[in-house]
C-alpha cells in the first residue's frame, strides 16, 4: 500500500515530457492575443524590456509588500556595475485586519511604513524614485500602471480590484505630504528576483519563485508577447503558471490526495499547478497520504489518527526537516510523536519516504515548467543552443539542497539543447526593484532627450496648415504678372493646354533628359493601347559638364543610333522631349533654360532656347528627318500619361531625386501668357517653394546643416525637404546628433557616418519596411560600421520614420494648396481630382505614399483626390504631349 502511495506521487520522465509540453501550449496561449482571455497561464506583460547594465546610479527607495509585513529598502547604486549596491532596510508587521480591511487602510500603512523609514535616511536627492514590489497578479499596461487582477495569498482588501495599484499607492504617499517620492515602477517578485539576480556580470532572464506559492517570469521575444505594445526587443512576461491546470490538463497527474487539498482549500478548482508545487500545500498533501495509509492500516497500527484530521497540522518547514538525510530520522519521530502518535521504527521511515516523494515531485514538476520556459526561449530566439541564468527564491530551493540538485538534473532532461545556470537569489527581491526602477529612470530621461531633439521634425497640423497658406501665397504671386519675379514659385507656363483624351494615335519619337537616365523612346499610340521601345543611353560626366555642343551632339547621335536599331530612318515622327530642368516655355517647342541642376553643367545653354540647341546639333551632324513639336518638363510628362487612362487627371507630381508639380490652370490666371480662354498646365517648380525665407520656420538644424554642403546653398528649400536627394542626408545629421548626445551606438563615434551621402534615401524604405525584424535593420546598419544594439535599431528606424513622414506630410500641404486652388477657380463645393505620381522615393518607399493620401484628405477635406501611379511618365507623357499637339493643331 505505501508502495502504491509512493507510486502514485511519483511522475515519470515520459509523463513530464508530456507536462512540459502541455505548458508550453499553454504558455503560447497566454501569449496569443485571440487566445489570451481564457488562458489560464495568463503570461502577463510586466513592461521590464532590458536587464540592467551596470550604469545605474543614484538613491532608490523600495517597498515590498508581503504576506505578513512591509519591508522598505534605501538602495544607493554607484554605477559600478552594481558590485556593492548599498541597501538599508527596515521591517514593519503588518496586523491580519489590514490585509482584510479596506484598500484605503492598506496604502495609508504603506504610505505611512515609508513615512517612517524616510525620517531615518538622510539622502540629498531631490526627487526619490520609488520601485514597488506587488506580488499579486496584475493587468500592466505601463512600468507604473498596473491593475490588481484578484488577490491571493489571503488579501482581500475591498476596493482594489480592478484599480491601478501604483495610483493608490502614489495617492497615499501624497496624502502623507511626501510629495518628492515618485513611484516609477510597479513589479511581483519574481521579477525582483531576476533583476537582483542580474546584478553581476551577465545577465539573468528567467526567475522562479518556489515558496508558499509558486510562478516564474523570463525575457521573451517582444513580438511574441501581444498583450502589450512595445518598442524593444524583448519583455519580461510573469507566466502566473501558479494556474497552470486549472482547465483540467494536469487532471491525469492528480492524485486522490492532491484532490482532497483542493475541495478543502478556499478556491477548490484553481490554483492547480501551486498546489502540487507550493510549499504551503505540501504538508497538506502528505497530511492527506498519511491519513489514507492509517487507514489502510498500514501506518500507525493503533494510533488514533483524528489529530490528522485538522487542517495545517504538518508545516513546511517540518517537512524539510523531515527529508533532510541526517537529522531526518529523529525529526520525524519528534514531528508525530508531538501530534500525539506513537510511531514504530518503520512508520517513521515511511512518513519521511512520503514526504520525499512529495518535494520531489514538486522540484520534478518545477523543472517541467522550467524546461518549458527554456525551449521556448531558444526557439524564439532561434538559437541552436541556450545558455542562460536562471534567479531562483523561495524556501523550498533556500532550505532544501536536493530540491535544487532535482530542479537542474530534470530539467536538463527535458530540454537538453538549454543550459542552465541556477541562481540562489542571495538579497531577495529588493535590490532587483531598485534596480528596474533606475533603468527606468536612465531610459526615460533618454527618451525626453530624443523627443526633444525630434521635436522641430515633428510638424503639427496648425505648421501644415501654415505652410499650405505660404504656398498658396506663392503660387499667386508666382502667377501674377508684376509679381512673378518676387516669388519663390516660378509657376512656369508649359503651353499645354489639354490633356489627352485617350484617342490619340500615331507614331512618335521621345526624349527624356533630366532623370536618373538618358532614354531615347518610340511611342505607337493605336486604339485603346501604346506600345513603347526604348534604349537608355550613357551621358557621360565629361559631356554632362562640358560644353553645351557637345552634349546636343551627344543626343542626336544617340538617336540615329536608336533610329537605326529601330528602322526608323526613313521617318520624320514628331517627337516630344522631356526635358527636365526649370525651364521659361515661350511656346510648346520653345523653352528657354533658367537654370541646370541635378549635377549639369554644360556651357552656353543656360539663356537659349533647348529645341533650337537641338536643332542646330541635327543640322550640324545632318539629321534632317527631325520635328520637335514639343519640349515638356517631367512632371506634365506624367500627368500627360496618366491622362491617357483618366480624364480626371489635371496634376503631376514628382518624387524622386527632386520633387516638382504641375497642373491645370485657368488662362485668366496666368498673367504670363496672353489670352483668357481655357486651360494651361503650370510647372509649379515647387521645390524652390520657401527660397525666400517663407519656409525659415519650418527648418530645423538638421536641414541647415544638409544645405550647407549642397552644390545649391539656400536654393529648393521645400525640394532638400522632400525627395530622395536629401533625406537621407537629413537622418545622418540626426544620427549624429544623437550619437554626440550619447543617446544612440553608446556615444561611440562613428567615423564612417560623418561621410556625405553615405546614408542613402533607400536605406529609409528598407528600414522602415513593416514587419522587418531588427536583426536586418542592424545587418543596414553594419554596412556602415555601425554596431547597433537592439534599442539603437529602434531609435534609427523612429528618425528615418519622423524625417520620411515630414516629407510626405509637407508635400501633401503643396498639394492641398494646388488642389484647393483648382477648386475655388471652377467654383465648386467638391473636386473629384487625380494625380499622376511618378519618382521612385513616392513609388518605394512603404509609408510615403500613404501618409501623403492621409494628410491630404485632412488637409483638403473638399477634395476627392485619386493618386495614379505614372508608368514611363516621361517617355510616353512627351509622346502624349506631341501627339495632343498634333491633334489640336
Ligand atoms: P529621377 O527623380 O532622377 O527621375 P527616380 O524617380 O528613380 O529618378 O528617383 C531616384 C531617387 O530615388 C534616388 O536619388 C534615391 O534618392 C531615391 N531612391 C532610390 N531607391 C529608393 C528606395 N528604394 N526608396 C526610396 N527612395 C529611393
Ligand atoms: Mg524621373
Amino acid at each position: 500500500q505505501v508502495q502504491q502511495a509512493l507510486l502514485a506521487l511519483t511522475i515519470p520522465l515520459e509523463m513530464l515530457q508530456v507536462v512540459k509540453s502541455r505548458m508550453l501550449q499553454a504558455m503560447l496561449k497566454g501569449l496569443s492575443r485571440q487566445t489570451h482571455a481564457e488562458a489560464n497561464v495568463r503570461m502577463l506583460p510586466t513592461y521590464i524590456c532590458s536587464t540592467p547594465d551596470g550604469t545605474e546610479k543614484g538613491d532608490f527607495l523600495v517597498v515590498e509588500l508581503c504576506q505578513s509585513y512591509v519591508r522598505t529598502l534605501w538602495v544607493t547604486l554607484l554605477g559600478d556595475g552594481n558590485h556593492s549596491p548599498q541597501v538599508t532596510h527596515k521591517i514593519f508587521d503588518m496586523q491580519q485586519d489590514i490585509i482584510q480591511g479596506t484598500g484605503e487602510a492598506l496604502f495609508d500603512f504603506i504610505a505611512k511604513c515609508i513615512h517612517q523609514f524616510l525620517a531615518g535616511i538622510s539622502s540629498s536627492q531631490q526627487r526619490i524614485p520609488l520601485g514597488f514590489v506587488f506580488p499579486f497578479s496584475c493587468r500592466q499596461t505601463q512600468l507604473d500602471k498596473a491593475e490588481l487582477i484578484s488577490w491571493s495569498k489571503g488579501f482581500s482588501c475591498t476596493d482594489v480590484e480592478g484599480k491601478d495599484v501604483v495610483q493608490l499607492l502614489q495617492a497615499a504617499i501624497n496624502k502623507q505630504e511626501l510629495y518628492h517620492v515618485d513611484v516609477v515602477a510597479l513589479m511581483n517578485d519574481t521579477v525582483g528576483t531576476m533583476m537582483t539576480c542580474s546584478m553581476g556580470k551577465t545577465p539573468c532572464e528567467v526567475a522562479l519563485i518556489v515558496g508558499t506559492g509558486t510562478n516564474s517570469c523570463f525575457m521573451a521575444e517582444a513580438r511574441l508577447v501581444e498583450m502589450a505594445e512595445g518598442t524593444s526587443r524583448k519583455m519580461c512576461v510573469s507566466t502566473e503558471w501558479g494556474c497552470f491546470g486549472d482547465d483540467g490538463t494536469l487532471n491525469d497527474i492528480l492524485t486522490p490526495y492532491d484532490q482532497s487539498v483542493d475541495q478543502e482549500s478556499s478556491n477548490p478548482g484553481e490554483k492547480r499547478f501551486e498546489k502540487l508545487v507550493g510549499s504551503l500545500y505540501l504538508g497538506e498533501i502528505i497530511r492527506h497520504v498519511l491519513i489514507a495509509l492509517a487507514t489502510e492500516k498500514a501506518l500507525f497500527h493503533g494510533s488514533n489518527i483524528t489529530v490528522l484530521r485538522s487542517k495545517d497540522v504538518l508545516k513546511t518547514q517540518q517537512v524539510l526537516e523531515i527529508i533532510d538525510a541526517e537529522g531526518g530520522m529523529a525529526e520525524v519521530r519528534r514531528t508525530l510523536e508531538a501530534l500525539g502518535l506513537q510511531p514504530s521504527e518503520r512508520d517513521c521511515c515511511r512518513v519521511q519516504q512520503v514526504c520525499r516523494a512529495v518535494v520531489t515531485r514538486a522540484a520534478a514538476l518545477c523543472a517541467a515548467g522550467l524546461a518549458a520556459i527554456l525551449s521556448h526561449m531558444c526557439q524564439s530566439w532561434e538559437l541552436e543552443r541556450l545558455v542562460v541564468n536562471v534567479g531562483v527564491d523561495g524556501e523550498l530551493y533556500r532550505d532544501y539542497a536536493r530540491f535544487g540538485e532535482i530542479l537542474q538534473n530534470v530539467t536538463g532532461l527535458l530540454a537538453p539543447e538549454c543550459v542552465a545556470t541556477l541562481l540562489p537569489a542571495v538579497d531577495g527581491t529588493g535590490q532587483g526593484a531598485a534596480i528596474v526602477t533606475a533603468v527606468a529612470l536612465r531610459l526615460a530621461a533618454q527618451r525626453r532627450e530624443v523627443d526633444c531633439l525630434l521635436a522641430p521634425l515633428r510638424l503639427s497640423h496648425a505648421d501644415l496648415e501654415r505652410v499650405q497658406a505660404l504656398m498658396r501665397q506663392e503660387m499667386e504671386l508666382g502667377l501674377g504678372c508684376e509679381t512673378n519675379a518676387n516669388a519663390s514659385l516660378r509657376m512656369l507656363p508649359t503651353y499645354v493646354r489639354n490633356t489627352p483624351n485617350g484617342i490619340e494615335q500615331g507614331e512618335f519619337l521621345a526624349l527624356d533628359l533630366g532623370g536618373t537616365n538618358f532614354r531615347v523612346l518610340v511611342v505607337r499610340m493605336a486604339q485603346n493601347s501604346i506600345h513603347i521601345a526604348s534604349n537608355i543611353y550613357v551621358v557621360p560626366t565629361t559631356i554632362m559638364q562640358g560644353t553645351g555642343e557637345a552634349l546636343f551632339d551627344h543626343i542626336i547621335e544617340c538617336i540615329m543610333d536608336f533610329q537605326l536599331k529601330e528602322d526608323l530612318m526613313e521617318q520624320t515622327l514628331p517627337l516630344g522631349f522631356t526635358f527636365s530642368f526649370p525651364c521659361q516655355q515661350l511656346g510648346l517647342d520653345k523653352a528657354v533654360l533658367l537654370t541646370w541642376t541635378k549635377g549639369f553643367s554644360a556651357s552656353g545653354c543656360v539663356g537659349k532656347d533647348v529645341v533650337q540647341l537641338l536643332r542646330e546639333a541635327a543640322q550640324r551632324k545632318q539629321h534632317f528627318g527631325l520635328k520637335v513639336v514639343a519640349v515638356v518638363n517631367d512632371t506634365v510628362g506624367t500627368m500627360m500619361s496618366c491622362g491617357y487612362d483618366d480624364p480626371k487627371c489635371e496634376i503631376g507630381l514628382i518624387v524622386g531625386t527632386g520633387t516638382n508639380a504641375c497642373y491645370m490652370e485657368e488662362m485668366k490666371n496666368v498673367g504670363m501668357v496672353e489670352g483668357e480662354q481655357g486651360r494651361m498646365c503650370i510647372n509649379m517648380e515647387w521645390g524652390a517653394f520657401g527660397d525666400n525665407g517663407c519656409l525659415d520656420d519650418v527648418l530645423t538644424s538638421f536641414d541647415r546643416l544638409v544645405d550647407e554642403k549642397t552644390i545649391n546653398v539656400g536654393k529648393q528649400r521645400f525640394e532638400k525637404l522632400i525627395s530622395g536627394m536629401y533625406l537621407g542626408e537629413i537622418v545622418r545629421h540626426i544620427l549624429l546628433a544623437l550619437v554626440e548626445k550619447q543617446l544612440l551606438f553608446c556615444g561611440k563615434p562613428c567615423p564612417k557616418l560623418q561621410t556625405k551621402d553615405i546614408f542613402q534615401t533607400k536605406f529609409l524604405s528598407s528600414i522602415e519596411m513593416d514587419g522587418l525584424a531588427l536583426q536586418q535593420v542592424q545587418g543596414i546598419l553594419q554596412d556602415l560600421e555601425l554596431e547597433a544594439s537592439f534599442e539603437d535599431s529602434m531609435l534609427v528606424q523612429e528618425v528615418c520614420q519622423t524625417v520620411s513622414t515630414r516629407a510626405a506630410h509637407l508635400c501633401a500641404a503643396g498639394l492641398a494648396a494646388v488642389v484647393e486652388k483648382m477648386r475655388e477657380n471652377r467654383g465648386l463645393d467638391q473636386l473629384a481630382v487625380s494625380v499622376g505620381v511618378d519618382g521612385t522615393l513616392y513609388k518605394m518607399h512603404p509609408h510615403f505614399s500613404k501618409h501623403l493620401q492621409q494628410m491630404l484628405q485632412d488637409l483638403a477635406p473638399n477634395c476627392t483626390v485619386t493618386f495614379l501611379d505614372s508608368e514611363d511618365g516621361s517617355g510616353k507623357g512627351a509622346a502624349l504631349v506631341a501627339a495632343v499637339a498634333c491633334r489640336d493643331s
